[in-house]
């Protein structure tokens, strides 16, 4: 259950928290911004792997009989 893991950075402050949903992170930024005129972002650790490996397998060939079925973005939207 602690696979949706969303950390908030801040690039101005260095800010790094960590949180369960991408709802909580999005508050936390909202907030962040606020009180501070800050501009934090939020990334999710796992999807940007994917992402990034999913980039490299592209690379490799792009035509859609070379693509990697273990690839994470092949499975689709699960929840
Ligand atoms: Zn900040």
């Amino acid at each position: 259950m602690s696979e949706n893991r969303t950390i908030v950075t801040c690039p101005a402050c260095d800010l790094r928290e960590t949180f369960d949903s991408l709802g909580a992170a999005r508050e936390a930024v909202e907030e962040h911004r606020v009180e501070t005129g800050h501009d934090p972002t939020w990334e999710l650790p796992q999807l940007a792997a994917g992402v990034q490996r999913a980039g490299n397998e592209a690379g490799v060939c792009g035509r859609p009989g070379c693509t990697d079925t273990d690839s994470p973005l092949y499975q689709g939207e699960e929840q």
